[in-house]
């Protein structure tokens, strides 16, 4: 990705692609003080726009740094960085860090907080199992405890485990991995959140030990508009056996059937492709 023509915003200036680069010494690259944003804009406007600069300012508020842009700003900035990259529908990623220091310990108080913003074209996120429907592995590690470390950041620190489960899951032919939180219940995958169906009401996992995405809002709201239950609870393992239906949702899989989890199977059926072709009207209107 760094071998690239266009430019990235990068604290306040627009930069060469390939010059966007920060030093070895940062202390985000050493300790995870990173959090980060992933946003689709489509027909050349971003979905949720500003919700999405409102939690990268709330990631970095509960990891204990302050962005030093305003929403306004931030705003300004992912324009300007869509409008240059030609792109009407693009992926945008926001990341903030701290930086180098006069010191090299754990404590950065003084090191300077930083900002960059890229665009890039990003097709669908699990590729052809948009359609087919994703095969999760269940992951060996277990989402945190809310006392272990700011589960509801989108926190760089928070993505270790994403990386090794996703790995994991790729080497045995699955798209993504599903994580149980510590206490043992459902509750999400890499990088987008789960939803079941079953005797035509929704059922997804109480977001209270990880990311409340925004799109797994906007797709609550969507069902209960058409008048869906939706039952947000904890769910258990065990529970797989039973739910007809199966897909996860986030900006980049926006809303993506799954068709099998472990041993379990799903049918990609008439609420998710519903739930799919809604989401998709909604983020182009
Ligand atoms: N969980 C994790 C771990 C994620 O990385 C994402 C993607 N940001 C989501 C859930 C879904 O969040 P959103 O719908 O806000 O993209």
């Amino acid at each position: 990705y760094d071998d690239r023509d266009g430019h990235i915003w990068m604290d306040g200036k627009m930069v060469n692609w390939r010059d966007a680069n920060v030093h070895i010494l940062t202390h985000a690259m050493h300790y995870a003080s990173s959090v980060f944003e992933g946003e689709r804009a489509y027909g050349g406007r971003i979905f949720k726009s500003r919700e999405h600069s409102e939690r990268l300012k709330r990631s970095a508020q509960m990891i204990d740094f302050e962005i030093p842009y305003s929403v306004d700003e931030i705003e300004a900035a992912k324009a300007e960085v869509l409008k240059s990259s030609g792109l009407e529908d693009a992926y945008v990623r926001a990341v903030a860090w701290r930086g180098v220091g006069e010191d090299m310990g754990v404590a950065s108080a003084r090191n300077p907080v930083r900002l960059a913003i890229a665009a890039w074209a990003w097709g669908a996120y699990y590729g052809d199992a948009k359609m087919k429907g994703a095969k999760l592995d269940i992951s060996k590690w277990k989402r945190p405890s809310p006392e272990t470390i700011p589960v509801h950041a989108k926190a760089a620190g928070l993505y270790m485990i994403c990386t090794m489960s996703k790995h994991a899951a790729e080497a045995k032919g699955c798209s993504d991995a599903l994580f149980m939180d510590y206490r043992g219940y459902v509750a999400e995958a890499t990088g987008a959140n789960i939803f079941f169906v079953k005797d035509g009401e929704v059922h997804t996992p109480d977001a209270d030990c990880f990311l409340n995405g925004i799109t797994r809002q906007t797709v609550i709201a969507m069902l209960k508009d058409k008048g869906v239950t939706v039952h947000e609870r904890h769910i258990m393992p065990e529970e797989l056996e039973g739910f007809e239906q199966c897909w996860l949702t986030g900006t980049a899989a926006e809303v993506t059937p799954v068709g099998q989890i472990s041993d379990y199977t799903f049918e990609v059926g008439a609420m998710t492709r519903d739930i799919a072709d809604s989401y998709e009207k909604l983020v182009r209107s």
